[in-house]
């Protein structure tokens, strides 16, 4: 069985940074990459708030992450990690076949789209009920489309929709954004915008693909039908924690509890990245997780100190 120093658990920009400074540690270093790699960074069209790159490509700046993890000494392997257990002084990984021995994980499995859970939405997904723009966006040239939600990811696939689209109705249950300024501005300036708040979605409607929406208008208790081709749900993201199965302390949506050095209360156990209770989830936030958490598991495998 293979054993390894530190297995990173996600490819994302806490995961291949761990990977990158592990590496550099000279740790025999494992990341295993879940989804794809670059976590949805990848899939994000544009990236303005990470500093000195400008505005950049998500898939060019994670490409440039993995490169930078493998030239480390990091090891990138494709796993989906089925479970967690502690064994002796370490950790056994199973993820499929496959089963690693480990000193240390760092866990940066990142988060996954959050669903409605209205009728419709899970029978027309994939089949005009979208939870990616980059991957979605040029079906729909030249039509109405609906996104749902007010948050910073809404409001910026909002914007990047209508570069496809001839209308986008932006749907928000309350009367105001919870992203930020910037982008709630360019929304409401934006001609092809149309905000409908203080609304939620009641239904999707459709037979071989979405034809309508079924829209509540929460202050009037009216509904009506909202003829769109699509609608692309943006309404947050929940932890990918479930695998870990209790045996890490996590907040009551299930992100993981650390200190202020990516550890857990399990000796050898760090989580970083999105899936960490904090306040702010964005890639600059990211990274620093996985630098301090490798820095960290390296300390830990060093001394074997870690906090009661
Ligand atoms: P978010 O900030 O949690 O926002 C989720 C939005 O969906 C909120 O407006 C929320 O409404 C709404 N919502 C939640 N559950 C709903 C439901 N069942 N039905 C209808 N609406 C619902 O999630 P996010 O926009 O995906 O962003 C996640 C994190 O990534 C944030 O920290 C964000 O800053 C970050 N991010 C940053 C950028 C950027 O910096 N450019 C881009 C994308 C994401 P309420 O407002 O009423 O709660």
């Amino acid at each position: 069985m293979d054993r390894h120093d530190v297995i990173v658990l996600g490819a994302g920009p806490a995961g291949l940074t761990a990977g990158l400074y592990a590496g550099r540690a000279r740790l025999e270093t494992l990341v295993l990459e879940m989804m794809v790699p670059g976590g949805w960074a990848a899939i994000t069209q544009t990236i303005e708030n990470y500093p000195g790159a400008g505005t950049v490509n998500g898939q060019e700046l994670v490409a440039a992450m993995v490169e930078q993890a493998k030239a480390a000494g990091a090891e990138i392997a494709s796993g989906q990690v089925d479970g967690l257990e502690q064994a002796g002084d370490g950790f056994v990984v199973r993820a499929g076949e496959k089963t690693r021995e480990t000193r240390s994980v760092i866990v940066a499995t990142g988060t996954e789209f959050r669903k409605l859970g209205i009728p419709g939405e899970e029978r027309l997904a994939g089949r005009g009920v979208s939870y990616c723009a980059t991957c979605d966006g040029p079906l729909y040239k030249g039509l109405e489309i609906a996104v749902v939600g007010g948050g910073d990811s809404a409001l910026q696939e909002a914007l990047y929709l209508t570069g496809f689209a001839s209308k986008v109705y932006l749907i928000h249950r309350r009367d105001e954004f919870r992203g930020v300024e910037l982008l709630s501005e360019r929304i409401r300036s934006h001609e092809k915008i149309e905000c409908l708040l203080s609304t939620t979605v009641q239904e999707v409607n459709g037979d071989d693909g979405v034809e309508s929406l079924e829209i509540r208008d929460v202050s009037s208790g009216e509904t009506r039908s909202l003829p769109v081709a699509g609608v692309f749900v943006f309404i947050g993201l929940e932890p990918r924690t479930g695998f870990l199965s209790g045996l890490v302390e996590t907040d009551e949506q299930g992100f993981i509890v650390t200190d202020g050095a990516m550890r857990t209360g399990v000796r050898g156990l760090l989580a970083a990245g999105d899936c960490r209770a904090k306040l702010l989830r964005q890639v600059s936030t990211a990274v620093g997780d996985g630098a301090t958490a490798a820095f960290a598991a390296q300390r830990y495998l060093e001394d074997g100190q870690w906090p009661e």
